[in-house]
């Protein structure tokens, strides 16, 4: 079967999983027949679809028009064969529990027709198992979505033992064309890719405080303002539910052995059903309690050691087996967990021989199997790290961005994070400034282009994340917005004519560095803004002196002080965007426009911009006083209060502290 041969799709099952992967499969041009075994059951899931495709319109991410028609393509049924009898492709998502799974393939495979390929969205059952259930097995493999199947870009595809090529190839091709990321998982492997990183995580973190090496807190800081995970260990358990994880670990357990036994801690919150958010109480107390709060000051070099450890052992376990290669897991890994890094990366930085250490000591202390180095670790150790150690070809080697060459002389920067809506991070400001100098460098290259990968943003702003892990440091603040001011300028002084290319979310720290090119260009559902005063702080990147000599310090005032979101069009009136286009002639009318000026004369592109820029008045005063102030906000409580707000989704409430 090709793509263009799949017209219908089944889904099987209307609950959490099922009707969110029915909604993005109707968004992208399928018909949908979604299934549940009560009409309420898939009415349920119907409503749900219903609410979901209204909230992306209201928030402007489908027109109305188009989340209607979504919604038509979904037929709720009960009937199996009229839900399967013409279906090319069948994607189940029933509850996790073999009995009830066999029962389901049982059935569909006395109506779905011959040509249909069966993809199950089990998280942690045999898909080769599963696929003796049916008489198609070379017609069947895994399609891992994640929840919610409507914001998370990550698809798993598992190949099953008899898995054929052709399978793999055709629903790897469909995720794609749903607007998701797949990722090959080559080897039918308990956990798969992202389930077999977190949860043997999990269990190291719950062992340490079982075995009094740490406590909640320490393991938490360090999770989160040291290896500068998006959530301590703990706290992201109780969020997705202990006993979510429980369920994955146990059957690791039962397949890959000891190595895997849960921790007591596990096994207690399980026992106690104190299962996270959801029971009032996990490992944090949110009824009682103020929920999980986390120390930034109680960062522990054990604690690290032993979960970078045990999560390289894990990755050279998925290595060595030909589970997937280093880049499929980091990339899966941060689709799917929100991971700053790939553990593979995070791993080869912390040091194979660090890690191995770290393990061999552990093993000798505790005996436990979860510390035996696996094989492959000890032979990549001798080796310097997972990745190959390529011999520097004079080629930067970058992974926030990524350097194009398009032809017509043109280099493309494109901010390359977009599992974290291209977001400025500290590694993304170096890489940028290392680029620039690259592409001055290049006598090939005459313009540069910079865009932002995926279609959600150019950048959704500053790494708020990774800067709130230096913790309140004024100093380290100041530093910060000295580092990013002194990159974008770089940007704007470059002598080469440098144009924008803004495709979604263009916020904050994002907009500061379009504002330091020479053009925007936008399409038409790009939004605009600088919300730093919302979250107490100022636009520390140059955005206190350099929008306003774009738009006028008026407009830049009313920007900056209301901190609302613009539209492409009104960004356009006010002169910020030079021209507006539509969403899916963004990138051609990008490049051609960076194209055309690269036709333009050098020497005198490059006498204008200096003179233009030298011209100015004086800069420098507010650029320091800028950063200043941008050291002294760090310090302030209304800091807090905003961040806090922000992470949380709430009203902040500013006391002028
Ligand atoms: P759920 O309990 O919310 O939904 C399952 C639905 O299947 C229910 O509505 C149930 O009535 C229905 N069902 C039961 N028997 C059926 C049958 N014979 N035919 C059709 N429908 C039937 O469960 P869920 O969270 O959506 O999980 C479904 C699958 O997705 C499981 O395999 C799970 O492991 C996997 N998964 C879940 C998540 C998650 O975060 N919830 C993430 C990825 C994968």
């Amino acid at each position: 079967m090709e793509l263009e041969d799949i017209n219908t799709v089944a889904v099987l099952g209307a609950g959490n999983m099922g009707h969110g992967i029915a909604e993005v499969v109707a968004m992208a041009g399928y018909d949908v027949n979604m299934r549940d075994i009560k009409g309420e059951f898939v009415q349920n899931g119907y409503d749900q679809i219903e609410w979901s495709l209204g909230k992306l319109a209201e928030n402007d991410q489908l027109t109305e028009d188009e989340a209607e028609a979504a919604l038509e393509r979904v037929t709720p049924l009960v009937d199996m064969e009229e839900a399967c009898g013409d279906a090319d492709v069948v994607i189940e998502a029933v509850p996790e529990q073999m009995e009830i799974k066999e029962d389901v393939y049982t059935e569909l495979e006395a109506v779905a027709p011959d040509r249909a390929i069966f993809a199950t969205n089990t998280s942690s059952l045999s898909i080769t198992d599963l696929a003796e259930f049916t008489e198609r097995p070379e017609q069947f493999c895994g399609m891992h979505f994640f929840n919610p199947p409507v914001r998370m870009d990550l698809v798993e595809v598992i190949s099953g033992a008899e898995s054929g090529d052709e399978t793999l190839d055709v629903i790897e091709e469909l995720a794609e064309d749903i607007g998701k990321s797949p990722v090959r998982v080559h080897k039918d492997s308990p956990g798969f890719i992202v389930n077999r990183i977190l949860v043997p995580l999990m269990n190291e973190a719950c062992w340490l405080v079982s075995e009094d090496e740490a406590t909640i807190a320490e393991v938490d800081s360090t999770t989160k303002y040291d290896m500068g995970l998006p959530m301590g260990s703990f706290e992201l358990a109780d969020l997705t539910g202990i006993d979510v994880g429980y369920h994955v670990l146990d059957y690791m357990h039962e397949v890959l052995g000891e190595a895997y036994e849960p921790s007591p801690l596990f096994v207690d919150k399980v026992e106690k059903e104190e299962l996270g958010k959801k029971t009032g109480k996990g490992f944090y107390d949110y009824e009682d309690g103020p929920g999980a709060d986390i120390p930034t000051d109680e960062q522990s070099d054990l604690v690290k050691a032993r979960l970078v450890a045990s999560m390289a052992n894990e990755v050279a376990k998925l290595i060595g087996n030909d589970v997937a290669p280093p880049a499929s897991i980091d990339e899966a890994t941060k689709l799917g967990a929100g991971f700053p890094d790939g553990p593979v990366k995070m791993v080869d930085q912390f040091g194979l021989k660090n890690a191995l250490e770290a393990l061999e000591e552990a093993y000798e202390k505790t005996g436990h199997e979860r510390y035996e180095p696996a094989d492959y670790l000890e032979e990549r150790a001798g080796e310097g790290g997972f990745y190959e150690q390529t011999a520097d070809n004079g080629r930067a080697d970058f992974d926030a961005i990524r350097v194009e060459y398009p032809g017509n002389m043109v280099g493309h920067i494109v901010l390359d994070r977009p599992h974290r809506m291209n977001t400025i991070s500290g590694e993304l400001l170096e890489e940028l400034s290392t680029a620039i100098d690259l592409l001055s460098d290049d006598d090939e290259v005459r313009s540069i282009l910079i865009t932002g990968e995926g279609e959600k943003a150019f950048s959704a702003g500053a790494d708020v994340q990774s800067m709130a892990a230096g913790g309140a440091d004024p100093i380290q603040a100041q530093e910060l917005s000295k580092k990013g001011q002194s990159t974008f300028g770089k940007l704007e002084a470059c002598d080469m004519p440098v144009v924008a290319g803004v495709d979604g979310f263009c916020l904050g720290g994002g907009m500061e560095m379009a504002t330091c090119a020479d053009m925007r260009v936008a399409s038409e559902r790009s939004s605009f803004g600088q919300p730093e005063l919302d979250l107490g702080l100022l636009p520390g990147w140059g955005g206190t002196q350099r929008l306003k000599h774009i738009i006028g310090e008026g407009r830049a005032k009313e920007i900056i002080l209301t901190a609302e979101r613009y539209e492409a069009e009104t960004m356009a009136d006010y002169g910020f965007v030079n021209d507006v286009v539509g969403n899916d002639e963004l990138e051609d009318a990008a490049l051609d426009l960076a194209a055309d000026l690269a036709g333009g004369p050098p020497i005198a592109q490059k006498f204008t911009k200096r003179a233009m820029l030298a011209g100015r008045d004086d800069t420098d005063a507010g650029l320091e006083y800028e950063a200043s102030a941008f050291g002294h906000l760090m310090a302030t409580d209304d800091l807090m209060e905003g961040m806090t707000a922000f992470m949380g989704d709430g009203e902040p409430n500013f006391e002028g502290k």
